[in-house]
């Protein structure tokens, strides 16, 4: 594989970052995910914003390579012949000589690093038609989740925690009300409403997420932005997890109490193939 570090296209074992790098040693770095169908990006535009939006959170200086982002997508896209997958970006606040807690001076050239995953029928992934089972769990982030940092400890402990109980995935859990998936934006269907957190510092604000509500309101689906509990998730019809790489996925179960009929609902689908081929259309 092709992957881009600092201006340099290379394969990705001669690929190199300093040690000192602030995303090592202090998870000070953002990032980014966009999908790719039939070797087109997904939304490209939304996720350079808020990574522009990301950077500022953290008062990082925004380096010139942000106004050829576009270009560098698609030539690894190109280069690692990508029908269908994601390109990852990745941010950092550089690498200064060493290790301090103060930030580097604002001149430190940042660490900018891309790379690609194949993902070959993305689009049609089997998942999809069967749901995936989630468990909860308390959201122990920290308080800023709205900025896409590369700290991502806890979502893999939550990952792994629905491993373990032979799930797929965690839905997290603050003051009783659900957050977010732990790489996906979580919503609930009920008597035909689609109910999901509104946007605070509580959630990323998902680009997927947006899309989607935004078609839904167009198909003359009816779109509540409020808190939800985890009873209230239990006892709806539906439920769904949207994101880049999974664009809308059905969830079937939560902590064990099956959905409806236990299979993917229908506005959960419905919503899945509009977003799919609305996005195709759009693709860059
Ligand atoms: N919430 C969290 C915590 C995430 O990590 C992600 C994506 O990685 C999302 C939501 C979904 O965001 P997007 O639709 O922009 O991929």
């Amino acid at each position: 594989r092709t992957v881009y570090v600092n201006g340099d296209y290379l394969p990705e074992n001669e690929a190199k970052i300093s040690i000192f790098d602030r995303a090592f040693l202090m998870g000070d770095g953002v990032y980014e995910v966009t999908s790719v169908l039939g070797g087109k990006l997904i939304d490209f535009e939304g996720h350079n914003r808020r990574l522009k939006r990301s950077l500022d959170e953290l008062d990082m200086p925004h380096p010139a390579v942000l106004d050829d982002l576009l270009d560098i997508h698609r030539e690894l896209v190109r280069v690692n012949e990508i029908e269908d997958g994601l390109v990852y970006l990745q941010i950092t606040r550089g690498a200064p000589g060493d290790r301090d807690f103060a930030y580097p001076d604002p001149d430190t050239p940042p660490t900018v690093v891309l790379f690609t995953q194949s993902k070959p029928g993305l689009a049609d992934n089997p998942v999809a038609k069967k749901g995936i089972k989630i468990i909860t769990v308390e959201d122990l982030r920290w308080g800023r989740r709205d900025i896409k940092t590369t700290q991502l400890l806890y979502p893999s402990m939550g990952k792994m925690m629905a491993k373990k109980a032979g799930c797929d995935d965690a839905w997290m859990v603050q003051d009783g009300f659900v957050t977010e998936g732990t790489s996906n934006n979580a919503y609930i269907v009920k008597d035909g409403k689609i109910i999901t957190r509104a946007l605070s510092n509580d959630i990323l604000h998902g680009i997927t997420r947006a899309a989607v509500l935004r078609f839904a309101e167009e198909a003359q689906m009816q779109v509540e932005e409020r808190n939800f509990s985890v009873e209230e998730a239990k006892d709806a019809d539906e439920a769904f997890v949207t994101s880049a790489s999974a664009f809308v996925m059905p969830v079937v179960e939560i902590d064990g109490v099956a959905l409806g009929d236990g299979t993917p609902g229908a506005v959960a689908t419905r919503l899945r193939e509009i977003y799919i081929e609305e996005s195709r259309k759009v693709a860059v």
